[in-house]
């Protein structure tokens, strides 16, 4: 592991200072252990690509291509089932790859803006007016509605991923005020049989006030962390940051 960019003592006047943007990831990282993201993310340093990391990139730039318009050798890289749900949909001329910014209030902001609170990545973003008249597929309201997307390579786990859904729901609402509701959903396309899983957030003024609330309970612990005290588990084995690793952890788990 190398020191990338931050020197020590630009990591502590990080720690003394307003606290970063939060994502998802950043999120996760921090459940499983307040040092691995002060390693990570305040100081900045690197670590080895995984074979999982290198796959996730692989699809998602297959992906991003043929939602432009490519075309791509799917049957070799992914299995065909996603393709009925993926094809209509450049028809929607959906967003791609795209990152929205948010201020603590949810409005709007650049990616690397100052004020900017939360970043939030969507494989796909569109907007369905209304309910396409000739459609294989069902699509429920009220519209105008968001549609997100997300790839996800490896295992198939809605219990894990079902949560990042209401960060969509609730970063859609933000970014496009006139819509009614959020359909968003996972899609695994490592896997033939299940490729998906979707969740609807169908009334937006309920909504917006309760995922507002829920992801201000979620984040309030990080976002007020200054010391990142690390919590040795049974993750340490794959952590880059620990010493078995030639890391600089040593409190990883043995
Ligand atoms: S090795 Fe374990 S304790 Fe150390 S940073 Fe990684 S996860 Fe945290």
């Amino acid at each position: 592991v190398k020191k990338r960019v931050a020197s020590s003592a630009t990591a502590l006047a990080q720690k003394s200072s307003a606290p970063l943007a939060w994502s998802y990831s950043r999120l996760s990282i921090y459940r499983e252990c307040a040092k691995k993201f002060y390693y990570k993310f305040i100081e900045k340093l690197e670590e080895p690509q995984s074979p999982a990391m290198a796959r996730g990139q692989e699809m998602h730039e297959l992906f991003e291509h043929y939602s432009r318009g490519g075309a791509v050798e799917f049957q070799e890289a992914i299995h065909t089932a996603c393709l009925p749900w993926l094809e209509p949909v450049r028809a929607f001329k959906p967003i791609i790859e795209e990152g929205f910014a948010f201020r603590r209030d949810w409005t709007p902001t650049e990616y690397f803006a100052r004020d900017v609170a939360c970043r939030v990545k969507m494989d796909l973003f569109y907007v369905l007016e209304d309910a396409p008249k000739k459609s294989e597929h069902k699509y429920v309201g009220p519209f105008p509605q968001a549609i997100v997307i997300d790839y996800k390579t490896g295992k198939i786990k809605p219990e894990e991923h079902e949560e990042q859904l209401k960060l969509y729901a609730r970063a859609a609402y933000a970014q496009r005020q006139g819509i009614k509701s959020v359909h968003t959903g996972v899609w695994y396309v490592d896997h033939e049989k299940t490729p998906r899983f979707m969740a609807l957030f169908k009334d937006r003024t309920k909504d917006v006030p309760q995922l507002t609330r829920y992801w201000d309970g979620q984040t309030k612990k990080m976002l007020a962390d200054r010391t990142f005290k690390a919590t040795p588990s049974s993750r340490c084995s794959w952590c880059p940051f620990s010493y078995k690793k030639g890391g600089p952890c040593k409190q990883a788990a043995a």
